[in-house]
């Protein structure tokens, strides 16, 4: 090994042991990459299916602080740096054995914006540990202002933007749908029933974090700046 690439691989290695935890800045960092034990313990773990338009949505976490400030980051603010976290948390959740991972799908214009999809790559690194394919088959549509609709014509709305442009070669009839955050669940649902014109059977779906009426967990002061 030259010396340079050397030195490089030792410090990267130092580096791994030695760098803070990204909440409380306190190290060394331990078991979980990025945060040290007691942050990662802290976070608002949920680990359960959360219920949508009678959907299961299996959820990492609530959608509280400090993940509500990390996904913000992660999909408003390129702070791509988060998705060794993001994936450790998906990794949390048993998932289903499936044919192919289906990333929610966001609209030409978004991926123009923000210059990629932010469930594509979480559902990469989760496709490469469960050792299957990502799939997308569904190509999501321009969403119309939803100003003055009611519940059932925004539910339509949101199905009218998830489309089949062309028919896809292959057919996976198991998969598992992956979305960052889980509101309503009418997009999830929208896919959902996209997936299944398509011939999916057995249609799963989990996200990170899921906003739930629950109160919220008191606030702590961790800084999620670094
Ligand atoms: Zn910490």
């Amino acid at each position: 090994m030259p010396m340079f690439d050397y030195f490089k691989a030792t410090l990267q290695q130092l580096g791994q042991k030695i760098l803070p935890c990204r909440l409380c800045e306190s190290s060394p960092r331990l078991k979980h990459y990025v945060l040290c034990k007691s942050c990662w313990q802290q976070l608002p773990w949920l680990k359960q299916p959360i219920n949508r338009h009678e959907l299961q949505i299996m959820a990492a976490c609530y959608y509280h602080y400090p993940i509500d400030r990390i996904l913000q980051q992660f999909k408003y603010e390129q702070k791509l740096h988060h998705q060794p976290l993001l994936d450790q948390l998906l990794a949390q959740i048993k998932h289903p054995k499936v044919q192919a991972i289906v990333p929610m799908p966001i609209s030409d214009t978004r991926l123009i914006e923000r210059g990629y999809n932010q469930s594509l790559l979480l559902a990469q690194q989760l496709a490469k540990k469960l050792n299957v394919p990502i799939w997308q088959p569904i190509h999501r549509l321009e969403q119309h202002s939803q100003k003055g609709l009611n519940r059932f014509e925004r539910i339509q709305g949101i199905e009218q933007q998830f489309v089949v442009l062309e028919k896809p070669k292959i057919r996976y009839r198991k998969v598992l749908i992956i979305d960052d955050v889980v509101t309503t669940g009418s997009s999830i649902y929208a896919l959902h029933q996209a997936l299944q014109l398509l011939g999916c059977q057995q249609i799963y779906a989990c996200c990170i974090a899921a906003v739930t009426d629950k109160v919220s967990k008191p606030v702590n002061n961790l800084d999620t700046t670094a």
